[in-house]
């Protein structure tokens, strides 16, 4: 690892569990859009490739996140990374890109950290990295097509929108590949996985050792959290101590992040601490 990533990681709250109580991480909700369907996920609310089901309170043009991220910044002095998940899918908005442009030139001392179901990710991965973005989080929550198909609804590719089996590979085979690059260009690539206990759960081991083969620094396993109106609603999600003890199994074959507290698209502060709120309309010109 080079000396500017690994300075990037000592302040990385997310990836680094001693930097959680000390940085702060913004998330600037500007990519609405979508290009796959989970079970798990009402539309209404944000993406649970970062963060809980929860109202994201507004969707930010790149120009209003970077007049956000100037007053945040001002408020927040500890603020080192700023993060794009959602509340969609951040590759299926050129909106992610415009911003995170705009935020390498003007604040080039944030760090960038993007978020995505990895569909998109091996034709942007080079793109990322251009912009600078050395931190990558890709939510994949299985390894075998057959087991995917159960989690995604449907898989929009290149115009057309796939089901099944034939969905989920398409998305799998896209999501190893976007791992691969972007561990082979030298970005440090966690993995989150979503425990469903039905469904996945015995399959985790594996597809921990399959990320971890393909470079992924990190694996973060969340726990299912049923949501009204999806396909998920009346699914369990694990306890506390059945994902405790797959973690602990999994930590054998690759780093676990375990203060992972899923926040929200538009989170703001600490991990565990949410100042959102306090910062909401700010950068629409209705709070600042
Ligand atoms: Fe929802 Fe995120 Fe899945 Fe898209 S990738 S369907 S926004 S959870
Ligand atoms: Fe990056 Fe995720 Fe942390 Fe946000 S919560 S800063 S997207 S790792």
């Amino acid at each position: 690892m080079n000396a500017d990533l690994e300075k990037a990681l000592q302040t990385h709250p997310c990836y680094n569990e001693e930097a959680h109580r000390k940085y702060a991480r913004m998330h600037v909700p500007v990519a609405p859009k979508c290009n796959i369907q989970c079970n798990y996920c009402n539309r209404k609310f944000d993406c649970s490739n970062e963060s809980r089901p929860g109202v994201t309170s507004e969707v930010l043009s790149p120009e209003q996140a970077v007049a956000k991220i100037g007053y945040v910044k001002e408020k927040v002095p500890n603020l080192k990374v700023l993060g794009i998940a959602g509340p969609g899918d951040p590759l299926a908005n050129e909106e992610t890109f415009e911003t995170l442009a705009l935020v390498k030139e003007k604040y080039p001392d944030l760090t960038l950290c993007v978020s995505t179901n990895g569909l998109a990710l091996p034709e942007n991965a080079d793109r990322l990295y251009g912009l600078g973005v050395r931190f990558v989080t890709v939510t994949i929550n299985a390894a075998d097509a057959a087991i995917g198909a159960e989690i995604y609804g449907s898989v929009l590719w290149k115009g057309k929108r796939y089901t099944g089996e034939e969905g989920a590979s398409i998305l799998l085979e896209n999501q190893l590949e976007g791992i691969r690059r972007c561990a082979d260009l030298g970005m440090l690539v966690k993995a989150n996985i979503v425990m469903v206990p039905d469904i996945n759960a015995d399959h985790i081991p594996d597809l921990v050792k399959k990320v971890r083969s393909l470079g992924a620094y990190i694996v973060n396993i969340l726990p299912l959290i049923p949501v009204e109106g999806t396909r998920f609603q009346d699914m369990r999600g694990p306890t506390p101590e059945e994902r405790k003890r797959l973690m602990d199994a999994c930590s054998v074959d690759a780093r676990m992040m375990r203060h992972c507290r899923q926040c929200r698209a538009d989170a703001i502060g600490l991990l565990g601490e949410d100042r959102s709120g306090e910062f909401a309309g700010c950068g629409l010109g209705k709070g600042d």
